[in-house]
């Protein structure tokens, strides 16, 4: 990843969401992005430059926007025609994303339109984001990696935050995924953890 002092950059032309630029690289902003989060906290996470993405939950496209500045092909699924409407614009300006349309729980309505990946990027906020994340595991190739932004209280608002993570975690072991790294998003995003998997 590319840090400009402790600042996490990335190097498109041009902002696209109104960011700041930086030494003309544009800024993202942990606050903003659930992955600049995790990229702050953690350092073993990285996105390859012949990487292809599926990034299920792609909203408007401003974390996307980023991930296309690093990878090869962003596969970005939305189910919502609002922010589908402003991930197009984000597609226009860079080729490499291609939007979908489509519910990230039903992904025989996409398989058509996604080659294989080498990572898996989630952030649905949904009740079922462990099963969600398992269901478009057949697009990961063996070696990639699974993340997962989990809104706890999307999960279950009954049930404490410490324990949904916790059985989001089993239930991905139980699929045959490996725990790389797990934590909570704190101070940048309340009630969120991140699940970091590789399919072994
Ligand atoms: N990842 C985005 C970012 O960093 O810019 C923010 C994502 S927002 C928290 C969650 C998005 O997931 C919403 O736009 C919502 O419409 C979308 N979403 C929720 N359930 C979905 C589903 N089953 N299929 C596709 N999109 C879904």
């Amino acid at each position: 990843m590319i840090r400009i002092g402790s600042v996490l950059v990335s190097e498109g032309k041009g902002g696209v969401y109104g960011e700041k630029m930086l030494k003309g690289y544009r800024v993202w902003d942990p606050y903003r992005s659930k992955f600049a989060a995790l990229a702050k906290i953690y350092d073993g996470i990285d996105l390859e430059s012949e990487r292809d993405v599926l990034y299920l939950g792609a909203a408007n496209g401003t974390t996307v926007s980023h991930f296309a500045d690093y990878v090869r092909t962003v596969y970005a699924v939305e189910f919502a025609p609002r922010p589908m409407q402003d991930l197009i614009e984000v597609s226009d300006r860079r080729k490499n994303i291609v939007p979908i349309m489509a519910d990230a729980t039903r992904p025989v309505e996409y398989a058509a339109f996604v080659s294989s990946v080498d990572m898996i990027y989630q952030d649905v906020a949904q009740p079922n984001q462990a099963e969600i994340a398992i269901s478009n595991l057949p697009f990961l190739k063996k070696g990639g990696t699974l993340v997962l932004m989990l809104k706890t209280r999307s999960v279950d608002v009954c049930e404490s935050p410490e324990s949904v993570f916790e059985n989001s975690k089993t239930i991905l072991e139980s699929s045959g995924l490996e725990i790389e790294f797990s934590c909570w998003l704190k101070p940048y995003h309340k009630d969120h953890v991140c699940i970091v998997c590789r399919r072994v």
